[in-house]
């Protein structure tokens, strides 16, 4: 277990279980099952897991699923295998719409002691007689129902005799309370509506407000963390466990959630790109799920590490996306096999290597991890090169190949540009060049110094492969209120496919298999695309960085 640096949560905690107030601590991540998570949620795993794994509590994943309209069981499960991969366990399982009953049982405690009505007014209504920050609001005209009669009316409810809209159950609490929240807000709505877990069973669903601190509650949770926008709601969550008689008291406490540069964050903007099909889908590389940076090539390790360097705060923030690349980068620094890929492939012929010959040089695994040894990789006559690593009329100090001049190839030998072909219309298609036998790599040769390295793929035994390169999906930050903006202002340039090649030994790679290719970057073998004869790989982040944390 890595401790977490210190924050303001911790510091409770570690005051709760001083003071006695707790003796284990329980905490656990709510999603609503309406969408795939992204990496604000993972911000909030993190933080959760972390927290209990740390003073040794317990960390429950429930699915907050009180409202059936939007909630899908693909989600449900999206959401536990993304959990599950982030390297989390959770100590329980659990769906708020279990608790239908009990929350149900809860609300008839509030009508029995007159802290609940049911009203007639409609949604408008309800709406237009709140009041506004500085005016109170009005009674309802049912606010003053009897007992007997709320409870009659409240079965009548849950039996199906009314429309959608037609009744609520209101807690009764103060009109012209300061705070909004307390103007006797709507706890109970009837929705005939099918729910992915209880089917037909209800018609009445609870509210969030309500539903959520009954949640908490019902599961012995100790500390309830959530993002800023519930601070206001706080006094009515103490308030309903209060009121509702619960024997279990959580605590609620707020955190600012996580915003990223160039990075819509939420499900319902994330949900319009997938059914606009301006992706493919909630896993495409492009998207801030957990699930596109899985397969984009992210490791849980980077994510985590991520999490943990923002840290928790009460503050408002946009953290730089690059800081993320630059965890990716750390983590697979060590890690990956760092190969040649070619992506604008250029033919080269070394026209004084033997016409058949083919030999066999040695390349490191990873120059920063001897541990990971070398490979054999074949040259012949016939390689490729980068189409950027020719200019028939280079500017100054291009030390990359032009006519005359001489460059080294990566493993190999030195190579020096004769001649080239070009094709009807004018596009350099073939350079002939020679190579000098005394410069082999790794012979010690010092003949002769030259400025340019550059890689290649021997053209025989290379494989062919697919490269697909990504920008930011969103090109700043000036997103709509209402989303409309936001898709108008997406990167047309945020995938580029390009075709290529690699060295022979990536024939077995496999998704998920990830590489650095010498002088582009990380990339991930695509879990989607790939097939045992096309290859097809994702930039995860390219080799430049000029991010420090
Ligand atoms: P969205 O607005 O993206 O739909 P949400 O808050 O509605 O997110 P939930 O499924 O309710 O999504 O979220 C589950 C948990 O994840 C909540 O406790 C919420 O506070 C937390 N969470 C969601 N987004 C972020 C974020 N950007 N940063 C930190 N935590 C977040
Ligand atoms: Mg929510
Ligand atoms: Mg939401």
């Amino acid at each position: 277990n890595v401790s977490t640096p210190s924050n303001f949560i911790k510091n409770i905690v570690n005051e709760d279980l001083k003071s006695g107030k707790v003796s284990q601590i329980v905490t656990r991540f709510p999603p609503e099952p309406n969408g795939y998570l992204h990496i604000g949620h993972a911000k909030s795993i993190c933080l959760n897991f972390e927290l209990a794994d740390e003073f040794k509590g317990r960390t429950n994943l429930r699915f907050d699923d009180t409202n059936p309209v939007k909630e899908d069981t693909e989600y449900v499960e999206s959401i536990k295998a993304d959990v599950a991969w982030l390297g989390f366990e959770w100590d329980g399982l659990f769906f708020a719409s279990d608790y239908f009953e009990e929350m149900y049982q809860r609300a008839l405690v509030l009508i029995r002691k007159g802290l609940a009505f049911v009203d007639d007014q409609t949604a408008d209504e309800i709406r237009e007689t709140r009041g506004t920050l500085t005016q109170p609001g009005t009674n309802s005209p049912h606010r003053d129902r009897s007992v007997e009669e709320n409870l009659a009316l409240f079965e009548r409810m849950r039996a199906g005799e009314f429309k959608d809209g037609e009744r609520v159950l209101r807690a009764k609490i103060d009109m012209s309370s300061p705070n909004i929240n307390f103007r006797d807000p709507v706890i109970y709505r009837v929705l005939h509506a099918h729910h992915h877990n209880t089917g037909d069973t209800w018609c009445i669903y609870p509210m969030y407000a309500f539903a959520h601190p009954l949640e908490d509650a019902i599961e012995g949770v100790t500390h309830s963390i959530c993002t800023l926008e519930f601070e206001d709601q706080r006094p009515f969550y103490d308030w309903v466990i209060r009121e509702c008689e619960m024997p279990n008291v959580p605590r609620q406490y707020e955190f600012a959630r996580l915003n990223l540069t160039n990075t819509v964050m939420s499900k319902r903007k994330l949900k319009q790109l997938v059914d606009e099909k301006a992706v493919d889908g909630w896993d495409d590389p492009r998207m801030p799920t957990i699930s596109g940076l899985r397969r984009r090539g992210y490791t849980p390790e980077s994510i985590r590490n991520f999490a943990r360097e923002i840290g928790v705060a009460r503050s408002y923030s946009v953290v730089d996306a690059k800081m993320l690349d630059h965890f990716i980068r750390e983590d697979l620094k060590l890690k990956a096999l760092r190969t040649m890929g070619v992506l604008n492939p250029l033919k080269v012929i070394i026209t004084n290597y033997p016409e058949d010959g083919v030999e066999m040089l040695e390349a490191d695994n990873n120059s920063e991890n001897p541990e990971m040894g070398n490979r054999m990789i074949p040259f012949s006559r016939e390689i490729y090169i980068e189409q950027d690593d020719f200019m028939e009329n280079p500017p100054a100090k291009y030390f990359r190949l032009f006519p005359g001049n001489e460059v080294r190839l990566k493993n190999a030998y030195f190579i020096k540009c004769n001649d080239f072909v070009k094709d009807a219309d004018g596009n350099v298609i073939e350079l002939h060049c020679t190579y000098d036998v005394e410069t082999k790599s790794g012979s010690g040769f010092t003949g002769r110094k030259v400025k340019g390295t550059i890689h290649w793929v021997d053209a025989k035994s290379a494989v062919p492969a697919e490269f697909r390169l990504y920008e930011p999906l969103i090109l700043d930050d000036e997103e709509g209120e209402e989303g409309a903006s936001f898709l108008e202002n997406l990167n047309p340039n945020s995938l580029q496919i390009v075709q290529g090649f690699v060295e022979d030994n990536m024939k077995s790679a496999a998704p998920h298999d990830k590489f650095q290719f010498f002088r582009h970057g990380y990339f991930n073998v695509d879990p989607k695309y790939t097939t045992p004869d096309h290859l097809v790989f994702n930039l995860i982040v390219s080799l430049k960085s000029s991010f420090v944390v």
